[in-house]
C-alpha cells in the first residue's frame, strides 16, 4: 500500500470511530450530537469520504426530526438513502431507513413507518455495534406499536431491551421501557403497565441517571390508572420543583396537566386549579399548541366537576376551535413537510434504476439470489407483523443436464431464458419470480396461502410441459419438479421456509419428476 493509500484509510478510520460513537450517543442528549456530527460531515466531504459524509448527515436528520423540523430531516433522510442505494453502502441504508420510519411516524403516516421500519432492520448487516442494532430494534417496536401489532413490537422492544442490559446501555434501556410501559398504558393494560413502570424506575436507579420529565408523566399516568392520585403527585413534585430534567419541549406542560388531572378526580378543586393555571403559562410562552388545547379540555371538565356547567361548555367550545385549527394546521405541515421531500424522492427513482440493475439475473431477467436473500426476510417481517401468509416454490427443471450434453449449452440457455418468459408470466402482483442460480428457480407469494400457491405452481408446470419446445430442443421434453412451502402467518426463518420448500423438491424428484409437491393441508 502506498503511503497515500495509507494516510487515506487512517482518516476513514478516524471518521468511522468519531460517528459510531455519535451514533451511540446516549438517546436523550440529542442535541449534543449537532456540533460534532456538523464538523464531521464538513471535513468528511472536503477529504472526499462520501460515506462519513451521508452518516454524518443522518444525525443532523434525527436531531431535526426531533425538534421538530420534519421537512429538513426528512429530505436528508430520503437523500442518503438515495445515495446508499446508489453506492451500495448497507449501512447508511439501514440509518437512512430508521430515519425515514421516525420521519413517516411524525407526519402521521403509519404504514410507511412500518416499511421503513422493517427496512432499517433488515439491512443492517451481522457486524454492527449491539448498541446499534438495539436502536433500530426500538425504532420498528414503536412502528409496530403504532400500526397495532401490539405483540410484534414488544417481541422487538424486549429483544433491544435485552442487548441494553447486556452492553450496560442503561439509559437506552430506560427509554425503551418508557416506550413499553406507555404502550401498555394505552392499551389499557394496568398490570403490564405497572409491572413495566417499576422495572424503568429500577434501570433509572441502577444506570445513576434520573428518570427525565416525560418518563414521569409515564409513570404517573400508570398509577392514575388505578387512582393512585397522592403517588401522581409524589412522582410529579419534582417537575414541578424545577428540579428534573426536561429533555422533550413539552414534558414540563404535560406533567402539570396530568397533576391538574389527578387533583381533579381526587376532588382537590383549588389546586387542580393553580397546576392547571401554570401549564396554560407553559402553554402559551413555548407555543405548544396541542397542548394548550388539552389544557381547554382540562379546565372544561374541572369546571363541569365543580358544577360551573356553563363555564364548562364555553371552554370546551373553545376548546374544540383549537383542536379543529390545530388539526387544519398540523395538514399544513404535514403536506410542507411531504413537498420537502418529494424532490429527494425523484433523485431516488433514478437510482433505483442502477439497484434494479444489480437486482436482476443477467440471463433471465428475472430477480437474482442477491434481491431474495434482501428482500424475503423483510417480507416474513411484514407479513409476521400481519399475520398474514407468504409461499414460496423452488422450482427445478428435470434432467436439465441432458439438455447441455445431448444439444448444447447454448441450447441450454435458450430453454432457461423460456422459462424465465414463463414464470414471469406466471408470477404478477405481489408474486416475486426469482432465479437463483443454474436451473433452479424461486418464487415468492405473499399474503397467498399453500392451496392457493399449490394451485398456481400445478399451472406453471403444466405451461412449462406444454410450451412449444420443439424448435428448440426437438423431441427433448422440457418439465420441472416444484417444492411449495408455506407459513401461514409470516412467523418462520427464511432458512426454515426454503429448506421445507427444498425437501418438497426432493419428494417431487423421487415420486418421477414433473410434478409439484406441497405441504399437507
Ligand atoms: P434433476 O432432474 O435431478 O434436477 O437433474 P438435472 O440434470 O436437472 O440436475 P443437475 O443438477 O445434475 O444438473 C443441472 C445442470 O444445469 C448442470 C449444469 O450444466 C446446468 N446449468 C447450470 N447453469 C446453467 C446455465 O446457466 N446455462 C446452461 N446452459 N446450463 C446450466
Ligand atoms: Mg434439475
Ligand atoms: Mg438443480
Amino acid at each position: 500500500m502506498t503511503t497515500k493509500a495509507a494516510e487515506r484509510d487512517d482518516v476513514r478510520a478516524a471518521f468511522a470511530a468519531a460517528l459510531i460513537r455519535l451514533e451511540l450517543h446516549g438517546v436523550s442528549r440529542f442535541r449534543d450530537v449537532r456540533g460534532p456530527a456538523a464538523e464531521i460531515e464538513e471535513q468528511a466531504r472536503a477529504a472526499g469520504d462520501e460515506e462519513a459524509v451521508q452518516r454524518a448527515a443522518l444525525l443532523r436528520a434525527d436531531v431535526l426530526l426531533r425538534e421538530g423540523r420534519i421537512g429538513e430531516g426528512g429530505r436528508i433522510a430520503h437523500q442518503a438513502r438515495a445515495w446508499a442505494e446508489a453506492h451500495e453502502s448497507p449501512f447508511v441504508l439501514a440509518r437512512a431507513h430508521r430515519e425515514l420510519s421516525i420521519f413517516y411516524r411524525l407526519v402521521g403516516d403509519i404504514s410507511d413507518s412500518l416499511t421503513h421500519g422493517v427496512q432499517c432492520l433488515s439491512n443492517l448487516t451481522d457486524d454492527v455495534p449491539p448498541g446499534i442494532r438495539a436502536r433500530h430494534l426500538m425504532t420498528l417496536a414503536v412502528a409496530l406499536d403504532d400500526s397495532g401489532s401490539i405483540e410484534e413490537g414488544a417481541r422487538r422492544s424486549k429483544e433491544a431491551l435485552r442487548i441494553a442490559e447486556e452492553i450496560g446501555d442503561g439509559e437506552l434501556a430506560v427509554v425503551l421501557l418508557n416506550n413499553m410501559t406507555y404502550t401498555a398504558y394505552e392499551n389499557g393494560d394496568e398490570p403490564a403497565a405497572r409491572a413495566l413502570a417499576r422495572a424503568m424506575e429500577v434501570a433509572s436507579i441502577r444506570s445513576g441517571r434520573p428518570l427525565a420529565a416525560n418518563e414521569l408523566d409515564t409513570v404517573a399516568r400508570v398509577e392514575m390508572m388505578s387512582g393512585h392520585y397522592e403517588t401522581v403527585e409524589r412522582k410529579l413534585a419534582g417537575v414541578l420543583g424545577g428540579g428534573i430534567p426536561v429533555n422533550e419541549g413539552d414534558a414540563a406542560a404535560e406533567c402539570m396537566l396530568t397533576l391538574a388531572e389527578a387533583r381533579r378526580l381526587a376532588g382537590r378543586f383549588t389546586a387542580a386549579q393553580a397546576v392547571l393555571d401554570r401549564a396554560i403559562v407553559e402553554c402559551e410562552a413555548n407555543g405548544l399548541g396541542r397542548l394548550r388545547a388539552r389544557a381547554r379540555q382540562e379546565q372544561a371538565a374541572l369546571h363541569a366537576a365543580q358544577g360551573d356547567f356553563e363555564k364548562a361548555y364555553a371552554e370546551h367550545l373553545l376548546f374544540h376551535a383549537d383542536a379543529t385549527a390545530l388539526h387544519s394546521n398540523q395538514r399544513e405541515a404535514r403536506a410542507r413537510a411531504l413537498q420537502a421531500v418529494f424532490e429527494a424522492n425523484e433523485a431516488r427513482r433514478a437510482s433505483e434504476h442502477f439497484r434494479e440493475m444489480a437486482h436482476r439475473d443477467a440471463l433471465t431477467g428475472l430477480y437474482n439470489r442477491r434481491y431474495v436473500n434482501e428482500r424475503l426476510p423483510a417480507l416474513l417481517t411484514e407479513a409476521a407483523a400481519r399475520r398474514s401468509p407468504v409461499s414460496v416454490a423452488i422450482a427445478d427443471l428435470d434432467h436439465f443436464k441432458r439438455i447441455n450434453d445431448t444439444l448444447s449449452h447454448a441450447t441450454g440457455d435458450a430453454v432457461l431464458q423460456h422459462i424465465g418468459t414463463l414464470l414471469q408470466e406466471a408470477a404478477g402482483g405481489p408474486v416475486i419470480a426469482a432465479r437463483m442460480g443454474g436451473e433452479e428457480f424461486l418464487l415468492i407469494f405473499p399474503g397467498i396461502d399453500g392451496a392457493e400457491a399449490q394451485k398456481r405452481c400445478e399451472l406453471l408446470r403444466l405451461r412449462i410441459r406444454t410450451h412449444g419446445w420443439q424448435p428448440i430442443t426437438g423431441s427433448l421434453p422440457v418439465t420441472s419438479s416444484i417444492g411449495v412451502a408455506t407459513t401461514p402467518d409470516g412467523r418462520t426463518t427464511v432458512a426454515a421456509l426454503l429448506s421445507q420448500a427444498d425437501r418438497n423438491l426432493y419428494a417431487a424428484k423421487r415420486a418421477g419428476r414433473d410434478r409439484v409437491v406441497a405441504d399437507p393441508a
